[in-house]
């Protein structure tokens, strides 16, 4: 019989199983949708994200919109809503079990329940060199969250008003004129755009490290539904030392949205269904 010790090595040996495989997920043609961009000439809009504070903008249903790095590494919070209902809206923790912890080219941000479609696609990612560095970390993460008021308040005692949290809260508030409280309870876990990150090996920590993005780099994205997309400056900068705070150098981030192409139904694109889960529950067993 096996010693204590023995036994529970053994049972720390076990191999692990992938929770989603992916086998049966559509993946993602970058082929097909690096042609639709060259039917998509016309920029509808560009705007520039101040430092420490988000701006929103809607992107039509087979645009395009690309978020760049300009004056200096900057990281970005990004969120999702489908333009005609609120309710969907990008759902971090479902893209993070499909996808892994970090996402790059040819990956989805996928909506929350019960609608769990893809809202848009990345099709290009001048980070994807980066990889995984040897500390774990890697680049657009969504195991983060978004800095936000309470957890310093939690943690430091301040008040500080300019966590992506209430810069995304006072951005769709503005865009969409409602109150800041009704705005708030919009605004979710985000995709950290350019953000470089991961899980300490050995105490299992949330970590962040100076982001590798330089002006030049950008992330760009097919929006598989009408969307409203709100981008926060984070106050991090780089996030290579601190956020929530003012201490950091933040620069600004560009955003450009460009018209849907012309002829997707042709090109073999449709707009992804919601879940096919009838939402029953169990109800009728
Ligand atoms: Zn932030």
């Amino acid at each position: 019989m096996p010693s204590i010790s023995e036994e529970r090595e053994n049972r720390r040996n076990i191999e692990p199983v992938i929770c989603y495989p992916v086998q049966f997920l559509p993946a993602a043609d970058l082929d097909l949708y690096k042609k639709i961009r060259q039917n998509s000439h016309l920029k509808l809009q560009e705007l520039w994200v101040p430092p420490r504070d988000a701006r929103c903008f809607s992107v039509p249903k087979g645009g395009f919109f690309r978020i760049s790095s300009v004056e200096g590494p900057q990281v970005g919070d990004l969120n999702l809503w489908n333009a005609h209902n609120l309710s969907e809206r990008f759902y971090s923790g479902k893209t993070r079990a499909l996808h892994g912890t970090h996402i790059t080219s040819g990956q989805r941000m996928w909506s929350s329940f019960p609608y769990l479609r893809p809202i848009a696609t990345i099709i290009e990612d001048t980070l994807d060199w980066y990889g995984i560095d040897p500390f774990g970390g890697s680049v657009h993460d969504v195991i983060g969250t978004r800095c936000d008021p309470y957890t310093n308040a939690l943690l430091s005692g301040d008040q500080y008003h300019h966590c992506c949290h209430s810069n995304l809260t006072r951005a769709l508030a503005n865009f969409c004129d409602m109150s800041l409280q009704e705005a708030e309870d919009h605004v979710h876990d985000v995709l950290n755009v350019f953000m470089c990150t991961g899980f300490t090996r050995d105490t299992g920590q949330y970590f962040m490290k100076a982001s590798p993005v330089r002006p030049g780099d950008y992330l760009e994205f097919f929006a598989e539904i009408d969307l409203i997309a709100g981008l926060s400056a984070c106050p991090g900068g780089d996030c290579s030392a601190k956020h929530s705070t003012d201490a950091s150098a933040c620069f600004p981030l560009l955003v450009e949205v460009f018209e849907p192409a012309k002829g997707l139904a042709d090109m073999g694109w449709k707009e992804p269904k919601p879940s096919a889960y009838d939402q029953t529950h169990g109800s009728f067993d």
